[in-house]
């Protein structure tokens, strides 16, 4: 079932939990000089008109992004650097700020299924670093393992459409382990009344970092708020979600 469709929620104060974490994420592993390798499960369009009818329909733009002034941190770099190139109404994905903060000896991996969205995608991150695929993200990435350069992270981020999709999500980090034991993985997850991501966090069975945020959405359809599960987080990686907390100057809540 490919019925979800990004553009509707780019910008967004999930949007925006994901991304600062994952932008703090990034700058912290590109300090050091070892290149890495980097993936993304369920990668989107990469890049979001937010003047569009589907983000006006929506409106969680500018309950997100367009709420607030980012002080200095990687994500306002990011956004800064593609708003340059692409203009002011442009909201880059998970992928364009990853490729944006990333090196040119950085391995991009960018997995994507529906037709349109990585048609998109390959139009919006031509680089010389960067592969994309259209194939099934956990099964291609899982292919892929280990890649090199061995030291490397992975951005899972599924629309959960599919209940079963929590513990699929687990059930695709314990392999992956298994296969890539260096690697750091990043979950995102929304936080709805049935709770569902507990499936996700119980099934992963191995140590790990938790970052959960309570937000309002206008038309939220039941989320009050989204986590973020770090496997094999480098150390430092506790300061990142503080510093993440700290530049979405209350519009995420640490969740109680
Ligand atoms: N990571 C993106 C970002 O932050 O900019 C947003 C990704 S969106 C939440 C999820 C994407 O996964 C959608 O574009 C959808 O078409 C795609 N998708 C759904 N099932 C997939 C699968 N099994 N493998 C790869 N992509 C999939």
């Amino acid at each position: 079932m490919l019925s979800y469709q990004h553009a509707y929620h780019a910008g967004g104060p999930a949007d925006l939990h994901k991304h600062l974490i994952l932008a703090e994420l990034l700058d912290l592993l590109t300090r050091k000089p070892r290149s890495l390798s980097y993936f993304e499960t369920h990668a989107g369009r990469g890049m979001y008109d937010l003047t569009s009818t589907e983000s006006q329909k929506t409106g969680e733009a500018a309950e997100g992004i367009s709420a607030i002034t980012l002080p200095d941190c990687p994500l306002r770099r990011a956004l800064e650097q593609v708003q340059e190139q692409y203009g002011p109404d442009i909201y880059p994905g998970s992928p364009l700020i990853a490729q944006t903060l990333l090196r040119p000896d950085d391995r991009l991996h960018l997995m994507e299924l529906h037709p349109a969205e990585v048609k998109a995608l390959r139009a919006n991150l031509k680089a010389p670093n960067t592969t994309i695929h259209h194939r099934d993200g956990y099964e291609g990435v899982l292919a892929l393992a280990p890649p090199k350069p061995r030291k490397g992270l992975v951005l899972v981020d599924p629309s959960y459409e599919i209940k079963s999709e929590y513990s699929q999500a687990a059930a695709f980090c314990r392999k992956l382990v298994a296969k890539w034991p260096e690697a750091t993985i990043l979950v995102w997850y929304p936080i709805l009344p049935a709770a569902r991501h507990n499936e996700l966090l119980d099934g992963l069975q191995m140590p790990h970092l938790v970052n959960e945020v309570a937000f309002d959405l206008k038309d939220g359809k039941g989320m009050t708020g989204s986590g973020m599960v770090m496997l094999g987080a480098p150390y430092g990686a506790e300061a990142i979600f503080k510093r993440a907390m700290q530049s979405a100057q209350g519009l995420l809540r640490p969740k109680g």
